[in-house]
């Protein structure tokens, strides 16, 4: 079949933000790309980013993102330190993007668009002529002397340079179905299993399901299996119709399996010995306040309240003077302990990112070239890598496209 692009000397396979960025900064260093998009349009899944409000990157030095991606942090060190936090934010102001810093950390445009993100992106690689086939999905690929061909439904193209970004298995209908797994198998690439992560968890007669939707800031989470500790976390969580969410729960997933005992505090800023003897000194010293009247004071959410005394067993119109022992410890340790059982976590279709993926041991860390193949690239989270919540998984998607760029 006749090549249809003469004189390529790149493909990238995949126009997320990984793909695109890297196409932006070869086509700039005199590269002829090509990008081949599954979907009709690029960027689907960088468009529902932060709830369509795009967590583009975190504030910090760029060194303390390393813990942010298990035990991948430190293959991402190069491209991180090459291209940082700074940089990305700079890429796209001097674009004419703004940013703004929520009281966590997290950077987003200022309008709240992912959708500028991705204009910026678009506008940058129709100036710099790379050329991007969407709606055609790359079907296999293949090396074949110097270079590598590829397929797609309508013919074969070839390039000296393979890049594959074609992101996780998260959230398929966005176009990262986990086609790049398959791909970089047949090219002799070697990848792990994979898993969903960054997702919810489903718990096991589960009683706020109608309480969906309130949140706790800087909960304490603790993670117990066959009656042992297995890890500590704090982070906001979000009680959902079925479960737990939120920030502090997504970034604790990939330590939690099904049957694990998650327990939660709901009080901020205090352990259960520090909660227990301030709580009792205010309710010693409330006589006919209510019990619910002095939870209050600990900022727990009003219908809350209410159901954490029910399941204490406590009358909602008890008094302080008369709040027995036995239901006052139960009570204590509902507020710094509840127990929750894993049913089970969320599955692609609701995880942010897959854990797994191409194996970081076949991958220089310096370019993103492959140590077996010569010539082919894996970028953004086809790799074995998940960050946390933040914009961490957005930042690695671009430092390891710029990274790789510099060299195809
Ligand atoms: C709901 C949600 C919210 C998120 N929010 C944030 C956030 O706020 N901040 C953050 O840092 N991260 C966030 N993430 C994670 C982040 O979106 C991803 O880590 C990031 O998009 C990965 O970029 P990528 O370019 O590697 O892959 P993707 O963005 O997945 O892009 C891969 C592209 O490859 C294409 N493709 C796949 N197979 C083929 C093929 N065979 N041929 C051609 N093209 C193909 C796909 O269609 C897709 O366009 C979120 C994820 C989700 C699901």
């Amino acid at each position: 079949m006749p090549q249809r692009i003469p004189d390529c000397d790149v493909i990238i396979i995949g126009g997320g933000p990984a793909g695109l960025f890297c196409a932006i900064y070869a086509a700039a260093a005199g590269r002829k790309v090509v990008v081949f998009e599954k979907k009709a349009s690029c960027g689907r899944k960088l468009l529902i980013t932060g709830s369509g409000q795009c967590n583009l990157t975190h504030e910090g030095e760029i060194s303390e993102f390393l813990s942010h991606y298990g035990n991948s942090g430190r293959f991402l060190r190069p491209a991180l330190i090459n291209f940082t936090n700074v940089g990305l934010v700079d890429f796209f102001r001097t674009r004419g993007v703004s940013f703004e810093t929520d009281k966590n950390g997290k950077i987003f445009p200022s309008t709240k668009k992912a959708a500028d993100v991705l204009s910026v992106l678009l506008r940058e690689c129709e100036e710099k002529g790379v050329l991007i086939r969407c709606g055609e999905p790359v079907l296999s690929a293949k090396k074949e002397g110097e270079g590598f061909i590829v397929e797609t439904a309508n013919g074969q193209d070839s390039a000296k340079n393979l890049v594959v970004s074609t992101g996780g298995a998260s959230y398929p209908q966005t176009g990262s179905s986990g086609d790049g797994y398959r791909i970089a198998e047949g090219l002799g690439q070697p990848v792990t299993g994979i898993a969903p992560a960054l997702t919810p968890v489903y718990v096991r007669n589960y009683t706020f399901g109608d309480l969906s939707g309130i949140s706790f800031e800087d909960a304490r989470i603790s993670i117990f299996r066959e009656n042992k500790k297995t890890g500590e976390h704090s982070g906001d969580i979000l009680l959902t119709h079925k479960g737990l969410s939120g920030p502090g729960i997504l970034d604790f997933s990939r330590s939690i399996v099904p049957g694990d005992i998650l327990k939660v505090s709901f009080i901020t800023g205090m352990n259960q010995d520090e909660f227990r003897k301030d709580f009792a000194q205010k309710t010693d010293s409330g006589g006919t306040k209510l019990v619910k009247t002095v939870l209050s004071d600990y900022s727990l959410p009003e219908r809350f309240v209410k159901r954490i005394i029910e399941i204490s067993g406590i009358p909602s119109d008890l008094t302080c003077a008369h709040l027995p022992k036995k239901e006052k410890n139960l009570l204590i340790k509902n507020l710094t302990e509840y127990p929750f059982e894993v049913r089970e976590l969320g599955g692609f279709d609701e995880a942010m990112v897959t854990r797994g993926g191409v194996a970081l041991d076949g991958i220089n860390p310096k370019t993103m070239e492959s140590k077996i193949v010569p010539g082919l690239y894996f970028i953004g989270e086809v790799l074995d890598i998940d960050g946390d919540t933040g914009g961490y998984n957005l930042q690695a998607a671009f430092s390891t496209g710029f990274i790789a760029a510099k060299r195809v």
